[in-house]
């Protein structure tokens, strides 16, 4: 029988940055099912996008062969053809514009082979470091503020400590049941199993709010006082691990002066959480081994940094650091995100966080063979800027789908329509791939090999499950056929190949190779190949020039986009369950559009009564930059507060969000918009 004939081949999940091992049940070319393997870091334990999410590979919406746009049309060619032609425009726009005139979106979809070659393309070959990927929308503000007190952007500690030790979780900003299942049904075990405590603070009335000790509804953007306020009453009851502080960090004083005024009465009118919870969820914090949690409700702020180190604050504050099930925790969003960062696909950094124009950048020019220029290239949203004011002519974007991702959508697509040339290498005709001038099709991360990162820093091999479909190759496997065509002598006979130079130049990977991931991912720091991989970062000492951490403390600064009368909602946006990111890939699946079909607005009983609307009526959202139609879904949400889901390409919540940067991470903020509301 096929059930039989199916051999199972274990992989890692290709969607959240927990990196599920998943085992996939193969017949002939085809996945057959999947579950959750007990050999990963999930032991066993999966989601429904683990479960049931790859049916995406053989949907009848593959891309399957290169196509080239002529006469508004695509018409499929030859691989030659299409490369050839990508090459020759790239060279000849270089030569006309400059290489600052072309910018390049790197994926935290794809592997850390194919992060690491694509910057390397766009530095070395087009000679710019106008590279980014999706981070920049998701942790850049991670990377900064973590970086700033600790002196490492990543998460502190592991998914193994935080769920035997941890005795408090602070959950703010993930709606982790959803976004990161895995980890959220770890949470609710840990609750309901051994009595650990959870704080909540969300203003939804997310799953995990009904296991949580105390929810706290914080008005979206105010967080930064929310912290403050929490180490006030920390400073304030002396409840601070005075001998941590003393021995490990420095700056104190200063944290101390700023969080005095930040009295919870002070906090609650900031925040709308009354005074009470703020007291009673800063002593829990304090006086228990407590691992703070977060995701992107903390970081997609104008405050997004300050956000994160006054987490990171917090955590040294009370001494909880450094051990087991404590910790500052961001959940990556895509199953490679940490990955990505690694590799150096950002435009200020190289492989490993190395700086531009340091004694680093010199090494690796020299293993590379080739300058690597040292001015910053541009981010994300300054890339749209600049292809709408016609300074960058020319595109590479890689599996990523910047029309429907990123904020303030009709600028973004007028930005993208103004180039005069844009490739997009992907796996299906993505809002983005239609307004390219060349499609390149890309084998899925099921149909190749190579590594991905998770969020807890694990390197992790992938296996093929499946061939790739049609004349989809590879992403590795393009950029270097792009590179050789444009003069590049390079020769990686496979991702294996490309993972020895990555060991070479990223010393936090040196001691990892494919033959020891094999079975089951190692830590990032691993220095050598005898290291066991680095499970708990900041035991003994900081990676700052003096070993102590530095508190950065930070004042409260109102969100860029207030409401008002004219714009009385505060819209805030983010993940369903069932659904991922932009839907190139869940809205591929007939199971998961059935459950979820359309985009919604979750919205407070009393304010839809207001409006006279009930649930499942079409409202009309309107922000200042433009205006969509979705379902009402009456919720238990924080008054004055919606929510709208952003994976729907037809009513997309970025067509209202706003391009606001912070200042140190460049993050736009993706979950404060002011909106108004009516009945279609
Ligand atoms: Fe995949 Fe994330 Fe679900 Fe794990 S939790 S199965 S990695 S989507």
């Amino acid at each position: 029988t096929r059930e039989e004939e199916t051999k199972k081949i274990t992989s890692i999940c290709p969607y959240c940055g927990v990196g599920c091992a998943i085992d996939y049940y193969v017949s002939g070319n085809e996945i057959i099912y999947a579950k959750g393997s007990p050999n990963g870091v999930n032991k066993g334990d999966d989601c429904i996008k683990g479960r049931y999410g790859w049916q995406f590979v053989h949907s009848e919406e593959r891309l399957k062969k290169p196509l080239i746009k002529r006469n508004g049309k695509f018409e499929e060619v030859t691989w030659d053809e299409a490369l050839n032609f990508v090459a020759s425009r790239l060279k000849e726009i270089k030569e006309k514009y400059g290489a600052e005139s072309i910018a390049g979106l790197s994926s935290a979809k794809c592997t850390n082979e194919e992060n690491y070659l694509f910057q390397k393309f766009m530095r070395i070959v087009v000679g710019t470091n106008n590279v980014d990927h999706c981070a920049r929308l998701c942790h850049a503000s991670t990377v900064v503020g973590l970086f700033k007190v600790f002196g490492s952007g990543a998460m502190t500690n592991s998914l193994e400590d935080l769920e035997n030790d941890a005795e408090l979780y602070f959950v703010i900003g993930s709606n982790t049941t959803h976004a990161h299942p895995v980890i959220g049904t770890m949470i609710k075990r840990s609750v309901k199993g051994r009595g650990a405590k959870l704080i909540v603070a969300d203003p939804r009335d997310i799953e995990l709010a009904e296991y949580s000790d105390i929810h706290m509804r914080q008005r979206p953007g105010t967080d930064v006082a929310l912290i403050n306020g929490m180490m006030n009453v920390i400073v304030s009851h002396g409840l601070e691990d005075r001998e941590f502080v003393e021995n490990r960090t420095e700056g104190y004083e200063k944290l101390k002066e700023i969080v005095k005024k930040y009295t919870p009465e002070y906090v609650e009118k900031l925040t709308g959480v009354p005074k009470e919870d703020i007291i009673k969820a800063a002593v829990l914090y304090a006086t228990h081994r407590s691992a703070i949690i977060y995701a992107m409700g903390i970081t997609q702020h104008t405050s997004g940094t300050g956000n994160v180190a006054s987490l990171a604050n917090l955590a040294l504050l009370t001494g909880n650091v450094g051990k087991r099930g404590t910790g500052v925790n961001p959940l990556r969003g895509q199953n490679n995100v940490q990955g990505a960062g690694d590799m150096g696909a950002l435009p200020n950094v190289l492989p490993g966080y190395a700086k531009l124009g340091t004694r680093k950048a010199r090494e690796i020019e020299k293993i590379w063979g080739g300058k690597i220029p040292e001015k910053d290239g541009l981010t994300v949203v300054e890339m749209m800027h600049a292809a709408s004011k016609g300074v960058i002519k020319a595109m590479y974007i890689m599996g990523e789908n910047p029309a429907v991702s990123d904020p303030d959508q009709k600028h973004v697509i007028q930005g993208l329509k103004n180039l005069e040339f844009l490739v997009v290498q992907d796996l299906f005709m993505s809002e983005t791939a239609q307004l390219a001038d060349v499609i390149l099709p890309a084998a899925s991360s099921l149909e190749k090999e190579g590594t991905f990162t998770n969020t807890e820093r694990r390197v992790q091999l992938l296996h093929r499950i499946v061939e790739p479909v049609g004349k989809a190759k590879p992403d590795w496997w393009i950029i270097q056929e792009i590179a050789k065509r444009m003069g590049a002598d390079w020769n990686y006979e496979n991702p294996k190949d490309i993972f020895e130079e990555i060991r070479k130049v990223v010393p936090q990977y040196s001691g990892i190779t494919y033959e020891r991931i094999e079975k089951f991912g190692l830590q990032w720091p691993c220095p050598d190949k005898n290291h066991e991989g680095t499970k708990i970062l900041h035991e003994d000492i900081f990676p700052t020039p003096n070993g102590l951490a530095r508190f950065s403390p930070y004042e409260y600064k109102p969100p860029a986009e207030e409401p008002d009368e004219e714009y009385p909602f505060v819209l805030t946006t983010g993940r369903t369950y069932e659904h991922f990111h932009t839907g190139t890939l869940t809205r591929k699946i007939d199971g998961f559009n059935e459950l979820i079909p359309e985009a919604f607005v979750e919205i407070h009983p009393e304010d839809a009564d207001n409006l006279g609307v009930e649930d499942g009526d079409c409202i009309e959202v309107e922000s200042r930059r433009g205006k969509i139609k979705v379902k009402a879904k009456i919720a238990r949400i924080k008054k004055g507060v919606v929510f709208i889901p952003f994976h729907f390409a037809e009513s997309a919540a970025n067509v209202l969000t706003i391009d606001s940067l912070d200042p140190e991470a460049k993050i736009p903020e993706l979950k404060v918009a002011a909106v108004r509301l009516k009945k279609c």
